[in-house]
């Protein structure tokens, strides 16, 4: 029986909001306000994605209290609200990642199916969920990060921990709480592409087998004057009826202007639809065509590097980079989609050099600027073409069972994670 507590919403505590408006200079400055504490854990962790999910299991696992706090109304983030249905360069791990490829059926997989074993797996882990739940601030007490704020339909609350992980994809925690970061390619912070996926069917298996193949499938649609913005469209057979696929970029938006993600959010999904309806017409096994689903979200491949206290760089990931405290190994390679529509599509090398599998060590999860954080999944701290490689869900889930099990120990022990060497993290 879980004891009543009262809400932030029905105490009215944290909806009451005041300040002052300067029109004329075009800001509001807000006064200061008392928040509820909603909630104390072991571990933190926010986001709740492939790093997320495995990030809490983690923890939970090694015997933490953990609570997880995600945006969305389900866990997964690109896995399930983004509708990406594969799996890339998990085949070669082991742990939590080895287990989900059993539990999902392989590394296609169906995303609806992924939730229910995403929520079944972490609720009887005992991890504590919290779903539309913004992460929006991050306060620290000297270099140590103690309290995270979220706002949400429950107002605005505070949350205290031990140990936190960052797994936002965009690393908003670990921005809010001051550490350093980069994003995109040099200067310029040019991100790769956003991409929407959606789910499709009325396919037939013969259609299918004879479109699978991007080159001739792009061929088709120019035949028929489609020009996909990703000219390497993508459909993948999920199950029974269903397909996925991919067919577009959206270039130069940056992950942080909500507003320019909408207009790519809006854009993507009628080019979808635009493109299912251009070959339905066509006929050609398109005749009965439908979109049965678009991603809730739209895909983004880029956000934030924190900066950790190792970067993996493009030197390591061209030799082989080879580490004792290896939270795991990449196997897959530079993979750049076009940065700008006239560029290739994607590219699976950096100046026509390739990646060899190479270690992400565990001080790349450790935050440099602020101590008791960690990172996991595509926020870890690297440059530009190395996390085009590690970025992929594959290593995700390593990297947040690694971090959780960390942040863990950081907890039971009451050291930080940097004072953790990486034989007791997996001594547990
Ligand atoms: C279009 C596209 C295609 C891809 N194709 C593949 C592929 O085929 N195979 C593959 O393995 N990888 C693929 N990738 C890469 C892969 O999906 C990501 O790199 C991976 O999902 C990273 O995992 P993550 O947990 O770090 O981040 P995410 O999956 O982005 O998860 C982050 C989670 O945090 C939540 N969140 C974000 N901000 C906040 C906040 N402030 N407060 C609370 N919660 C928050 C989000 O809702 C989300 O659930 C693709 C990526 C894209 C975009």
């Amino acid at each position: 029986m879980i004891p009543f507590q009262k809400s932030p919403l029905e105490s009215g505590v944290t909806l009451r909001t005041s300040g002052t408006l300067n029109a004329q200079e075009g800001f509001f400055s807000e006064n200061a306000r008392e928040i509820q504490v909603s909630g104390h854990s072991d571990v933190l962790v926010c986001g709740g994605g492939p790093a997320g999910i495995a990030a809490a299991l983690g923890a939970a696992r090694a015997g933490a209290n953990v609570r997880l706090i995600e945006l969305a109304g389900c866990l997964g983030g690109v896995w399930t609200a983004g509708l990406l249905t594969c799996i890339l360069d998990g085949e070669n791990k082991s742990g939590i990642m080895q287990e989900l490829l059993e539990d999902f059926g392989g590394h296609v997989y169906d995303p609806e199916q992924a939730k229910q074993v995403l929520e079944d797996k972490l609720t009887t882990a005992g991890v504590e969920l919290r779903y539309h739940t913004m992460v929006t601030g991050a306060v620290c007490e000297g270099r140590r990060l103690k309290t995270v704020l979220t706002e949400s339909k429950s107002g605005r609350e505070a949350w205290t921990a031990d140990c936190f992980v960052d797994c936002t994809g965009d690393g908003d925690l670990a921005a809010q709480a001051g550490c350093g970061f980069e994003v995109g390619k040099d200067e310029s912070c040019t991100c790769q592409p956003m991409s929407m996926m959606a789910l499709l069917t009325g396919l037939s298996p013969e259609t299918y087998q004879e479109f699978k193949d991007r080159k001739h499938f792009l061929a088709f649609m120019k035949g028929l004057d489609i020009e996909p913005s990703y000219r390497s469209p993508t459909l993948r057979h999920i199950r029974g009826p269903i397909y996925s696929i991919m067919t577009n970029h959206e270039y130069g938006v940056s992950a942080f202007d909500a507003t320019a993600v909408t207009e790519a959010t809006v854009r993507a999904r009628r080019e979808i639809n635009e493109i299912v309806q251009a070959l339905r017409k066509a006929g050609h096994g398109f005749e009965d065509l439908m979109v049965v689903a678009t991603a809730e979200q739209i895909g983004i491949r880029e956000g934030r590097r924190i900066h950790g206290r190792y970067a993996v760089n493009r030197e390591d990931i061209m030799t082989g980079l080879r580490r004792d405290d290896a939270v795991c190994r990449v196997a897959y390679p530079v993979d750049i989609h076009g940065l700008k529509k006239e560029d290739p599509a994607y590219s699976l090398a950096d100046g026509g050099e390739r990646s060899k599998a190479y270690d992400i060590p565990y001080p790349a999860l450790v935050a440099a600027d602020v101590d008791g954080l960690l990172m996991a999944g595509r926020n870890i701290s690297g440059d530009f073409v190395a996390h085009s490689s590690y970025r992929v869900t594959g290593n995700s889930v390593p990297m947040g069972e690694a971090a959780g099990k960390a942040a863990a120990l950081a907890a039971k022990t009451g050291r930080l994670p940097h004072e953790l060497s990486w034989g007791e993290i997996m001594a547990g």
